[in-house]
């Protein structure tokens, strides 16, 4: 069967004939349908995150899926039914704590493995087994769609650990700003809406017309282009913000975060950055941290309730949204376009079959 695949000689991702795989006992075979591409997929590319799997010299790309199940093999999962897999993976023969309490998204670099990523291989080939307990249930009408279900499930426990930072007292947050117009901005923008914030910004860097300016103001939100204002300013030109979703991956945006809250206000990062220094004023960030009762925190990976909460926010958006941020569907033989950039594009995914 086809598989896309990168190895450390080409670093470009191409189709391998590989084998199908046997669903182990406790695993199910599933018949893959479409597969996303992100940021995270480019920097793997790059070298700069993830890895081969131990003693493997490629690695099968691919951590946003949608599929069917082909052979239930036991598994409480029925013959047809659409799925979602996670990305976490216990490492062979290591620590299970995390995933025993069904938290793989909080344990520590030596606890997993992330499919497609850092030493597992992926979901980009056309059949996939996995456990069953990693495999989210989703309804028919989500085949072309579903993949968009892992990345959201991102931002919806980024949005529950900066809720959680809160929790100590009553915060009613009213302005929202998303940094960053790529697919994980977007559905960000998708996400805060569908959750009922009013007075929505995305932060970007592109002259209009562009799709992803149409998508931001579409959902009602103001662009606001990096370009123009520091982030220091933005306040003052448009708002100070009760939550900030950073999803550029420009480490700058970590710390400038701190001006751009309001008082009481949380930063939730997504972005992963490869090596930066910056230059900041350390002193005036601490002061206003503690003197105006700020918060930042990191996010990364999801859990099967963040998946399952990612169904009803991807339920929850317009019609329209979806198709918008799905701008391109290509055959597995068509890998070399499918990665590459183009200013009409925002998210492409790999088709291998459809329901
Ligand atoms: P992406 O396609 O690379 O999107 C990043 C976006 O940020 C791009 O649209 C880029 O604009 C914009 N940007 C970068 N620097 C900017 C600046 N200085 N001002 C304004 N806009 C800026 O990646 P993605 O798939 O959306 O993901 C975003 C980040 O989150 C990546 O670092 C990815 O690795 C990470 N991620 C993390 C998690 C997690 O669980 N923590 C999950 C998924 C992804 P241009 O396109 O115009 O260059
Ligand atoms: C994936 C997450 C993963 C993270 C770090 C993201 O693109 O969607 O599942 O944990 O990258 O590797
Ligand atoms: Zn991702």
């Amino acid at each position: 069967m086809r598989a896309i695949v990168v190895t450390p000689e080409t670093e470009v991702p191409h189709v391998r004939e590989i084998a199908r795989p046997e669903p182990a006992p406790g695993e199910a075979l599933v018949r893959v349908l479409r597969v996303g591409i992100d940021g995270t997929d480019h920097e793997v590319i790059a070298g700069g995150h993830g890895g081969y799997p131990d003693g493997e010299s490629h690695l099968v790309l691919g951590h946003e899926a949608i599929g069917v199940v082909e052979d239930p093999n036991g598994t409480d999962l029925d013959a047809g039914q659409l799925v979602v897999p996670t990305v976490r993976r216990p490492v062979q023969g290591g620590p299970t704590t995390y995933f025993e309490r069904g938290e793989p998204d909080m344990a520590p670099e030596g606890h997993y493995v992330e499919r497609g990523i850092a030493g597992a291989h992926g979901f980009m080939t056309e059949y996939v087994t996995s456990p069953a307990e990693f495999l989210v249930p989703v309804p028919p009408a989500f085949a072309e769609t579903g993949f968009l279900i892992e990345p959201i499930s991102n931002v919806e426990k980024a949005l529950e650990l900066a809720r959680a930072s809160r929790s100590a007292f009553e915060w009613a947050p009213e302005s929202a700003m998303v940094l960053g117009n790529g697919p994980l901005g977007l559905l960000s923008v998708g996400l805060l809406d569908a959750a009922g914030f009013d007075r929505l910004y995305c932060l970007g860097r592109r002259d209009r017309p562009d799709p992803t300016i149409d998508v931001v103001e579409r959902l009602g939100a103001t662009y606001v282009d990096s370009r123009e204002h520091s982030l220091r300013e933005i306040p003052d030109v448009h708002e100070p913000m009760d939550l900030v979703i950073e999803a550029t991956g420009h480490a700058p945006h970590a710390f400038e975060t701190i001006d751009l809250l309001a008082p009481n206000g949380v930063g939730a990062l997504l972005g992963i950055p490869g090596d930066d220094s910056v230059t900041l004023d350390g002193g005036r960030l601490h002061r206003e941290f503690v003197l105006s009762n700020k918060a930042l925190v990191g996010s990364v990976n999801s859990s099967v309730p963040h998946f399952r909460a990612a169904l009803d926010t991807l339920a929850a958006f317009p019609d329209w949204l979806a198709e918008a941020v799905i701008t391109d569907a290509f055959a597995p033989e068509a890998v070399e376009s499918a990665f590459e950039s183009d200013e009409g594009r925002i998210k492409s995914a790999i088709e291998f079959d459809t329901l």
